[in-house]
């Protein structure tokens, strides 16, 4: 019988035999992409537990189908079917303009306080790639979700806001800033910094991983990227000594422990291509991990294979989602690269425990494009490659599965 997803008492979520998952399909080419997603997932989990287990699937809107269809972008129930349910999974959405919210990822990310947004980065044999070595590349990003200067805390030059806050930083703080200035806030938290490193080094832990780099700014902006840092370095010491130590503390020889180190954005922008073998976990601030997760995610296949998780671990919630757009362009093809969908499937099903699905995916998929199966965007970067629909690269995945 279908049931709700429930959290048990060490925090975790407990998954019953028929989990009852809410699925926004998405916008544009969001139905392509869900269509044959959805066919990869259930194949799999059939396969993996032999019938024994299955997803029990709850549509919610959200959305261009959503407005059309309720006169709303983010209906209510939508948000509460992810709050009732934990764990759920999203294609792309238009970005109303105009329609009240910065971008409804950013909107839900905040309500639901979806603190880590996870972006796994490894390539698979036979991606095209722009690097040399694109099989050095196996980095797994915690960017933080809800601080900094892309929480949205901004005023409009010329606005009777910006005016006020521009004397009041003036009086109060003796700072100079020009008239008609656009003035945004970044806040970062200690109990934010706290909670996100936390995530990343127990993930470290859990998943068998080397190193943690906290990626910043700190040099320039000291008690914000800085106190980040400091911050992560401290929980190191206070909760994670037995299995972890920070390069100060050992010299940069960890022995048999997780080495925790850090580096400054720019550079780390630089050395994620040049020796990208020596980052393996990543912590960073919101909009550095803007950046990092596409730049990096270019090397091993760019944004139509690029999978993404929007979690806290601390009431257990998760929304896994395809990081590209809805490449209207594409809409209703049934050509575009349902990797990047697939992918954050992966991520969700192992944030399930269910690994065994987890992983006859991850094997599909990596078979498929060995075999030179390809969506078009692939297809144009490799030769002799046989370039197939949205729903045929499904097809040749489940019957790899
Ligand atoms: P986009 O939809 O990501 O598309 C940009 C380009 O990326 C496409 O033209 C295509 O490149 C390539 N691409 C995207 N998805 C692909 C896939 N699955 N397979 C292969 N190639 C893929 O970005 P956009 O055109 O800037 O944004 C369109 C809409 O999406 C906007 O409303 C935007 O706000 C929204 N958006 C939503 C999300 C989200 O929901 N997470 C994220 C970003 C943007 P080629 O043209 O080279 O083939």
């Amino acid at each position: 019988m279908a049931d709700a997803i429930i959290l048990n008492a060490q925090g975790g979520v407990e998954v019953p035999a028929e989990p009852i998952i809410p699925f926004v399909e998405g916008d544009g080419t969001g139905p392509d992409i869900w269509a044959a997603s959805v066919r990869v997932f259930d194949a799999a989990v059939a396969k993996a537990y032999s019938g024994k287990r299955k997803i029990a699937w709850k549509e919610v809107l959200a959305g261009q189908k959503a407005f059309d269809e309720t006169g709303d972008w983010l209906p209510k129930e939508t948000v509460q079917a992810f709050r009732t349910y934990f764990v759920g999974i999203k294609g792309p959405l238009t970005t109303p303009v105009g329609g009240g919210f910065r971008s409804l990822n950013v909107a839900l990310r905040q309500i639901l306080d979806l603190y880590v947004c996870l972006r796994p980065v490894r390539w698979f044999e036979g991606v095209p790639s722009p690097v040399k070595r694109p099989q050095d590349v196996d980095m797994v990003i915690f960017r933080e979700n809800t601080e900094d200067v892309y929480a949205g805390m901004e005023v409009e030059a010329g606005t009777k806001e910006a005016e006020k806050l521009r004397q009041y930083l003036t009086e109060e703080f003796g700072w100079k800033i020009r008239e008609e200035s656009g003035i945004g806030i970044k806040p970062i938290s200690r109990e934010g910094s706290r909670r996100h490193i936390r995530a990343a080094l127990q993930y470290a832990v859990d998943h068998n991983r080397s190193s943690v780099t906290f990626v910043h700014k700190g040099n320039i902006m000291k008690f914000t990227e800085g106190a980040f840092q400091k911050w992560g370095y401290e929980l190191v010491r206070e909760e994670f000594s037995d299995v972890a130590v920070g390069w100060e503390d050992c010299g940069g020889d960890p022995g048999n422990k997780i080495l925790v180190k850090d580096t400054i954005a720019d550079i780390t922008l630089q050395q994620v291509l040049t020796r990208p073998r020596e980052f393996d976990v990543i912590a960073t601030t919101n909009l550095n991990g803007d950046y990092l997760s596409d730049a990096l995610a270019a090397q091993v296949g760019g944004i139509g294979i690029a999978p993404g998780g929007n979690i806290n671990y601390q009431t257990g919630h998760a929304i896994f989602e395809a990081t590209h757009g809805t490449a209207p362009k594409y809409a209703g093809l049934d050509k575009v690269n349902p990797g990047s969908l697939i992918l954050s499937g992966v991520l969700m099903l192992e944030y399930m425990g269910w690994q065994e699905a987890a992983d006859l995916i991850l094997q599909s998929l990596g078979q498929t494009i060995k075999d030179r199966i390809v969506t078009y965007d692939f297809g144009r970067l490799m030769d002799n490659a046989t370039e197939v629909k949205t729903s045929q690269f499904a097809e040749a995945m489940i019957e790899r599965l």
